[in-house]
């Protein structure tokens, strides 16, 4: 079987798997509970917070351990706007967002009032700076622009956000970071938050964060013991928590030589698809060789999906959470207002451990299938 969707996410770490199995079975005990055991297991939480924050280079910020990077997302919409409301009621995304941004922001629009701005998307797929300058006022209370793409995989410049966004004292800029981090470089303590997944890294599934500076405050969405500062009560899943720490030492390894070897993987796939030009547009480009994602002019991106999966080649059409036959690419569609080009996107995603050989017989199937499948449905 060869793995081609590792933006959906990644087969987990054996060493990761091996540190779980190790802190479920020995570090069980409540880190809530003062006795003996739960404060073993606190002091190894709180060492992994401090990893954790000391590789991604942050000073005065807080963690807070969630479920994934859907819940990190809702966490800071619905929590800085709870908190922040009578600031103003303006909310900046880009149209290239993930839907558990783009959603979240859309439930607080129509329950209470929120004014919901989208960024268009360039040709590149990034978001348009000078729209973004434009739609920034006095009553935004947050920007939230997407660090790396999971569709086309784009790369937003967040330096330049930042400083844009910096015009405004009292806006909050916060970035999902769950495609970039371990991959694209960014400065993370830059951004007033940012949420990302562990099993995109061949971490945990079920496990994230959101990191926020200590000048924010939320308004908590789960209520109960308090734990995790407030912000997320319920018994806290401290085996999977610290995991993390070494998910992402282990992710950020050699990522400069790792991202070389995907950057090769990247090219060859995308010199074949340009030889092609009767049966693909490329929707991606090489600043992030991790995404390659590209439309079928010709063929149903479902039935070439499918085809492959029987050839044992595991891709996606657009997003796994909008995986669902003719489902529309939002990002293809929003860089080019083609309805067919965002109806018929394959995205093929890599990690560090695909191989040459593994994209060429990719080629060669699709080569096959281009011929052999019939046109359309
Ligand atoms: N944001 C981005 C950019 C993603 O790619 C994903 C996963 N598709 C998510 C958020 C949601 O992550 P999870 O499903 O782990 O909550």
């Amino acid at each position: 079987m060869i793995y081609f969707d590792n933006a959906s996410t990644t087969k987990i770490n054996p060493e990761v798997l091996k540190t779980y199995e190790f802190l479920l079975r020995e570090y069980y005990a409540n880190p809530s509970n003062s006795h003996a055991e739960g404060l073993k297991v606190n002091s190894l939480l709180l060492e992994a917070r401090r990893e954790i924050k000391k590789q991604l280079g942050l000073t005065k910020s807080t963690l807070i351990f969630t479920s994934g990077a859907t819940e990190a997302n809702n966490l800071i919409v619905f929590g800085v706007y709870g908190r922040y409301h009578s600031r103003g009621k303006k909310i900046i995304i880009s149209k290239g967002e993930h839907s558990s941004i783009r959603n979240s922001c859309y439930a607080l629009a129509n329950d209470y009032d929120a004014e919901v701005v989208e960024i268009s998307l360039n040709k590149d797929g990034t978001i348009n700076l000078k729209e973004l300058e434009s739609a920034l006022t006095k009553d935004t209370i947050l920007v939230s622009i997407i660090a790396v793409n999971n569709e086309t995989g784009a790369v937003n410049d967040l330096a330049k956000v930042n400083e844009i966004v910096r015009k405004m004292p009292h806006t909050f800029l916060h970035s999902d970071v769950t495609q970039a981090i371990g991959k694209v470089k960014i400065n993370y303590d830059m951004l007033d938050a940012f949420s990302f997944s562990a099993h995109k890294i061949h971490g945990l599934k079920g496990l994230g964060a959101l990191v926020i500076k200590d000048k924010i405050t939320l308004r908590p969405v789960t209520f109960g013991g308090d734990q995790e500062y407030g912000y997320r009560s319920g018994t806290i899943n401290a085996p999977a928590n610290i995991t993390l720490s070494k998910t992402l030492r282990l992710m950020s390894e050699n990522s400069g030589e790792k991202f070389k070897k995907v950057t090769k993987l990247a090219k060859k796939l995308i010199n074949y698809l340009t030889k092609h030009p009767e049966y693909y547009d490329i929707n991606s480009h090489l600043s992030n060789p991790y995404i390659v994602n590209f439309s079928l002019k010709k063929h149903k991106g479902a039935i070439i999906k499918n085809a492959l999966s029987e050839a044992g080649i595991m891709i996606s059409t657009t997003s796994a959470c909008s995986d669902k036959a003719n489902a529309m690419s939002p990002t293809v569609f929003a860089v080019t207002n083609d309805i067919d080009r965002a109806l018929n996107t394959i995205r093929v995603s890599f990690n560090s451990d695909n191989t040459s050989e593994e994209v060429d017989l990719l080629i060669k199937t699709l080569e096959k299938l281009m011929k052999e499948v019939r046109y359309g449905t």
